[in-house]
């Protein structure tokens, strides 16, 4: 008998998932394959996941578990320790091998690595697999072995590599019921995902959030063929424009691998326009660059990576509350980055361009920490990464590896006037704009950012 159980994590899809196939492709019967997800909330350093991300989450595993049903394939549900709770499914289905995707961050890497020795002691193989990223962080060095710091260099090393082609998904095996029975005689219980209780209740903040996102396989596999096909070849022109729907908006289907890399890279052969495909691969090269930096350095969710920066006197979101509490209900009184803001609350989602207005306005205007940020974001996006969000909170706030220079600071008013000439973004996201309703700017732009100067100044020495 050969039983795998396939442990997904950040790798929710049939399509493209090497682990899953290969699990499929040793299999005889129903049953040889199980699909398990366990909700780890718990173990030691792994962050819970944020409110947006979880409803995210509650979609998609309701979506792989038909998507696995259609193949004969059961998708167990568990919450709790994995450390625990694999080896004792492992041994209650009399499973005899383990497969999983592999992860990069640091307590992630360290968990697996543990499990495959526990495992291994109980004489079950655990295999890992790449699944993620389109290069495995330690295969990309510089020419003196080491991790890129800058991207220009990372991405001409990764995007001049072979992108593996993406694979199908695995062939049925059997129906499901079968291998339903098969776990029914053995007692294991299939679990539900409304026990993992991930979508919010009092308040439902995410009442209409059904139709602004369809969190499905089948949903991300429609999202980018309609991007490639109807909106893509605009992108080198209107992708900064946070009212255009120039951009993918592929980042959730990314983030809980719905997506994987190699099926957007692959899918971005489609744009006709030269300079639109170039650019669209590189942004997409930003992705697997914030993971080879959280891979190579795990402490930069919550570190500086310039470690000058650590004298710099931000405050923390506690010592200015009120300023904060503004800033995260869009009531700063500069619309460009209130309109971000407030879309963040109703979506989940933000352009990229706003993001980046929002961040340097609370980081260099405000004076406020970019992690009290960083954590806000990690809340409310649906896309909430591990490795992309603070990756480019330290990109804006001027202390990560390669950061936006500390003295280029995003003028909010100026970037609305160029990036949103017509209001449209803003009007769309503030009702009240424009009347008394609305307030007034919460800083002068000219002081505060004379003041961050300063304190940089202060901090490199160079005053
Ligand atoms: P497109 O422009 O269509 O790009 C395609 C894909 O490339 C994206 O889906 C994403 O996977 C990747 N990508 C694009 N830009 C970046 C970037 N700067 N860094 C990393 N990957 C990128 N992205 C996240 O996926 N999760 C986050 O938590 C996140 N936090 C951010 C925080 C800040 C302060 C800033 C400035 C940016 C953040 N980004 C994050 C990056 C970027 O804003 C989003 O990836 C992008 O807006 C997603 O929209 P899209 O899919 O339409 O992007």
């Amino acid at each position: 008998m050969s039983r795998t159980i396939h442990w997904f994590r950040d790798d929710l899809r049939v399509w493209d998932n090497p682990s899953l196939r290969a699990a499929r492709d040793r299999a005889k019967d129903p049953g040889d394959v199980l699909g398990v997800y366990i909700l780890d909330e718990h173990s030691t350093g792994i962050r819970p996941l944020g409110g947006a991300a979880k409803w995210w989450l509650h979609e998609a595993l309701n979506s792989l578990r038909e998507e696995l049903g259609d193949r004969g394939i059961p998708l167990l549900i568990r919450s709790g320790d994995p450390q625990t709770l694999l080896p004792a499914l492992v041994a209650d289905t009399k499973a005899d091998r383990v497969h999983w995707s592999r992860r990069y961050g640091g307590p992630e890497r360290e968990l697996d690595a543990g499990l495959k020795q526990r495992l291994a002691d109980q004489g079950t193989a655990a295999h890992s697999f790449a699944a993620t990223l389109l290069g495995e962080p330690w295969t990309i060095q510089t020419t003196t072995g080491g991790p890129y710091k800058v991207f220009t260099p990372f991405w001409r090393a990764l995007s001049a590599r072979d992108i593996a082609e993406p694979q199908d998904a695995p062939a049925a095996l059997g129906d499901l019921s079968s291998a339903s029975a098969r776990l029914t005689e053995l007692g294991v219980p299939i679990g539900d995902v409304e026990s993992l209780a991930l979508r919010p209740t009092a308040p439902n903040w995410a009442r209409d959030w059904h139709e602004i996102w369809d969190p499905t396989e089948t949903g991300a596999h429609r999202r980018l063929k309609t991007f490639v096909e109807e909106e893509a070849d605009s992108y080198h022109e209107h992708g900064q424009y946070p009212d255009a729907t120039a951009t993918s908006r592929v980042s959730p289907y990314l983030r809980f691998g719905q997506l994987s890399p190699q099926q957007v890279w692959d899918a971005a052969g489609g744009i006709t326009h030269a300079e639109s495909k170039t650019r669209f691969r590189t942004q997409l090269g930003w992705r697997d660059f914030s993971w080879h930096l959280l891979y190579h350095f795990p402490e930069l969710p919550t570190v500086n990576m310039r470690a000058e920066f650590d004298s710099y006197p931000w405050k923390g979101q506690q010592d200015d509350p009120e300023t904060f509490r503004a800033w995260t209900a869009g009531r700063t009184g500069f619309p460009l980055a209130d309109a971000g803001l407030r879309e963040l609350w109703a979506t989940g989602n933000m352009h990229n361009r706003v993001r980046m207005v929002t961040a340097s306005l609370l980081v260099k205007n405000l004076g406020i920490d970019w992690r009290a940020g960083e954590a806000w974001f990690w809340d409310t996006l649906v896309d909430a990464d591990a490795a992309s969000n603070p990756v480019n909170w330290q990109w804006v706030a001027g202390c990560g590896a390669d950061a936006a220079p500390y003295f280029r600071i995003f003028n909010p008013e100026r970037q609305q006037k160029r990036f949103d000439p017509d209001f449209r973004y803003v009007r769309t996201w503030i009702p009240e704009y424009g009347t008394e309703d609305y307030p007034e700017p919460l800083v002068d732009l000219q002081e505060s950012r004379q003041n961050a100067l300063a304190d940089y100044a202060t901090i490199t020495g160079k005053n």
